[in-house]
Parts: structure tokens; C-alpha cells; sequence
């Protein structure tokens, strides 16, 4: 069901996010699906526990958007597109909301990060490449599984985790940095070395820049429905899964038996730098700009 609202802010900041300290939603709810979704809580808000088929539309966003980076306080912060939910959900297919957003990132050259479980953003790559003529574009697609079968059940509604990683080399050419997170870790489901190094591979085959890591979290209303989807479709992994996430974080003895792989992939497969975010305000100087036109 979509439901269309209208945003009263656009621009939030939060303490800790990835690559940027602000973000900017353009729904709420996300049609991905994923069963280790950690945004879910924010439908509490607004009373509604449909958080994957009530999808809140911001129809008025980019409006709001190009209000709020007119002002002269705002100092071209990186923005990440979808700090909570993704931008290129389903619901985007119809919406089409991020062509006008992006348009707003053109007009006021402000730099920008995506990240994404979809292949919709080659929909707008001419936009996109358009904004990394002038400033610093990042675009990220986090995956998990290069099983079909596993990706089905955990992230039902995103693209393949094979189109995504394919898709970093179209980004690449079009002037974006482009990156990997390696997200979640889920374990006896996606830390095998064949899938990680089949991902590794994938990361390095089409160009990425950098490639990040991270394990499972299950923090407050994650746990539950994680926990029952392993049930209903792995029921055999449940209780050492169970057993490795006490609370919301793996144990110890689980994620110090990973790093050493994750190490050894990592060397074979990069180096990678450590993900530095772009500086505010930061535009590509000016014969790079022209070399690009
Ligand atoms: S893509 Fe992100 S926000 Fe959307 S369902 Fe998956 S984890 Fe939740």
C-alpha cells in the first residue's frame, strides 16, 4: 500500500551513520523486505507495523530539499540517500521521486552517496554522472549472498547480489567512486569462503574502490522476525545461531574465527583503502571539470 505524505524537513543529522553524518529519507518503509531489517522501528512512530508494504511517499521532497540546501547555514555536507530506507526500493520504480532529487543535488553541486540493495540507479545514471562532473558521488550496494536460493528468503525483494556488484562498473565509468559493504555477515548463511571470496571477486572485477565488512546486528525489533524466518527456512541453524547472538551483537569467539578470513580476502583481493567520505563542500577542481564535459 502507498501512501503519500508530505515531508516537513528533508535534511536530517545523526550521530553515527555510514560515510556521512546526514541523511535524506524519501520514504518511509521499504519494500526490499530484508529479514535482518534493522529500520523496522521506525514505523512505531507512526502505528503502523507494516514497515515493508505501507510505503510512506514523500511526494513533495525534492521541494523541501532544494529549500533547505538554499540556505546559506547549509555547507554542502556529503548527504547519503537513504540513510534509513533505501531510495531505490520498489516503490521507486512507480514514484520516480529520485530523478528530481538529484536534479536539487545538480542545481546546488552538493555531494552525494547511495547506497542500495537495487539496480534501479542505472535508471538515472545520466544524472548521477551529470553530479559526479561536478562534485564527489559515491555509490555503495551492500550484499550478503551470491546464493540465490539464501538471498530469496533474506532479502526477497532486492536485485541479485550479482546484478548489484555488476552494476558498480557502469557507475565507475559514469565518474563515481563505488564501493561494497559486505553486509550482514549472517553466520552458517552467507560467512562461508565461497561466498565471500565470490564476492570479493565480483568487487574487484568491476572496479570497486572500496569494500567494507560487517556482521549481523539483531538490536531491539530485529531479533523476532529474524529469528522466525531462520526458523521457518533454516531450521537447523537455529539454535547455534541463536547460540552466537546472545544479544544483539555476534560473541566474541564468533567474529574473532572470521577476521582472519576476512583478512586474508581482503589482501588478495585489494589493497582497499579505508572508506574516507568526501569533504564538505568539496567540489572536483576546475580542469577536471572541463576534462570531463
Ligand atoms: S534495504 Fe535496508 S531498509 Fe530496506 S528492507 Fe532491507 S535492510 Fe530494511
Amino acid at each position: 500500500m502507498i501512501r503519500e505524505v508530505q515531508a516537513k524537513s528533508a535534511l536530517h543529522y545523526h550521530e553515527q551513520t555510514f560515510a556521512t553524518n546526514w541523511d535524506v529519507n524519501i520514504y518511509r518503509g521499504c519494500g526490499h523486505g530484508c529479514v535482518y531489517c534493522f529500520a523496522r522501528y521506525t514505523h512505531r512512530y507512526l502505528d503502523d507495523p507494516e514497515f515493508f508494504t505501507a510505503i510512506y511517499v514523500k511526494s513533495n521532497i525534492a521541494e523541501v530539499l532544494d529549500r533547505e540546501m538554499s540556505r546559506k547555514s547549509w555547507k554542502k555536507m556529503p548527504v547519503n540517500l537513504g540513510g534509513v530506507t533505501d531510495a531505490y526500493q520498489p516503490a521507486e520504480i512507480e514514484n520516480r521521486l529520485m530523478p528530481e532529487v538529484l536534479r536539487i543535488f545538480i542545481k546546488h553541486r552538493n555531494p552525494l552517496v547511495i547506497v542500495t540493495k537495487s539496480i534501479l540507479p542505472l535508471r538515472d545514471i545520466d544524472l548521477i554522472s551529470e553530479l559526479a562532473k561536478l562534485v564527489q558521488v559515491d555509490v555503495f550496494v551492500s550484499v550478503s549472498t551470491l546464493d540465490e536460493n539464501i538471498r530469496k528468503v533474506t532479502e526477497p525483494d532486492s536485485a541479485s547480489a550479482a546484478d548489484r556488484l555488476n552494476m558498480l562498473a557502469d557507475f565507475s565509468k559514469a565518474g563515481c567512486r563505488t564501493g561494497v559493504l559486505i553486509m550482514p555477515i549472517i553466520p552458517l548463511l552467507t560467512d562461508s569462503e565461497e561466498n565471500l571470496r565470490g564476492i570479493f571477486e565480483l568487487a574487484r572485477k568491476n572496479g570497486a574502490n572500496f569494500v567494507e565488512t560487517g556482521t549481523l546486528h539483531l538490536r531491539g525489533s530485529t531479533r523476532d522476525p529474524f529469528m522466525k524466518a531462520i526458523r521457518q527456512n533454516f531450521p537447523d541453524h537455529l539454535q547455534k545461531i541463536a547460540e552466537i547472538y546472545p544479544g544483539a551483537n555476534a560473541d566474541e569467539l564468533y567474529k574473532s574465527s572470521l577476521r582472519p578470513l576476512i583478512r586474508r580476502l581482503k589482501s588478495e583481493y585489494g589493497p582497499w583503502p579505508e572508506f574516507t567520505p568526501p569533504p564538505p563542500s568539496f567540489e572536483l577542481p576546475q580542469e577536471q571539470q572541463l576534462s570531463l564535459f
